[in-house]
């Protein structure tokens, strides 16, 4: 998507903190983080959310959840815990509409966060 933030990131138009990339996902740094570890992992393809599943095949949706999986484990938080949290549309705040999962960790969490 030509103007989606995350798609030029992607692209490497804009400069992001990368953790991990494999085939079918991209991780970085959050840029305003809400935990002492805060990243994003997003598909490499694009949909606005969760509600655009249709768009991205298992394989790829699975992707996304095991490099959030690999994210906590280079971040050193996969034994300690960690969140995974995806805001989908208006009232969970969703601010960038390309489809991302936080994973926030290395401290304990409260309830809202991210
Ligand atoms: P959400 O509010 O769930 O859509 O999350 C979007 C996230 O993207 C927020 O946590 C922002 O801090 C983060 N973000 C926005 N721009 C950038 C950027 N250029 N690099 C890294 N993270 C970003």
């Amino acid at each position: 998507m030509e103007n989606c933030l995350f798609c030029r990131i992607l692209r490497g138009e804009i400069p992001s903190a990368k953790v991990y990339e494999d085939e079918f996902t991209y991780a970085f740094r959050d840029i305003n983080p809400m935990a002492a570890v805060h990243c994003l992992v997003i598909p490499k393809t694009h949909v606005d959310s969760l509600n655009g599943l249709d768009g991205l095949t298992d394989r790829q949706l699975a992707a996304c959840l095991h490099a959030c999986r690999e994210v906590a484990r280079l971040e050193g938080v996969d034994k300690s815990g960690y969140r995974v949290v995806s805001n989908c549309g208006d009232d969970a705040c969703q601010s960038v509409h390309h489809l991302h999962f936080h994973v926030l960790g290395g401290q304990k969490m409260h309830e809202a966060m991210a």
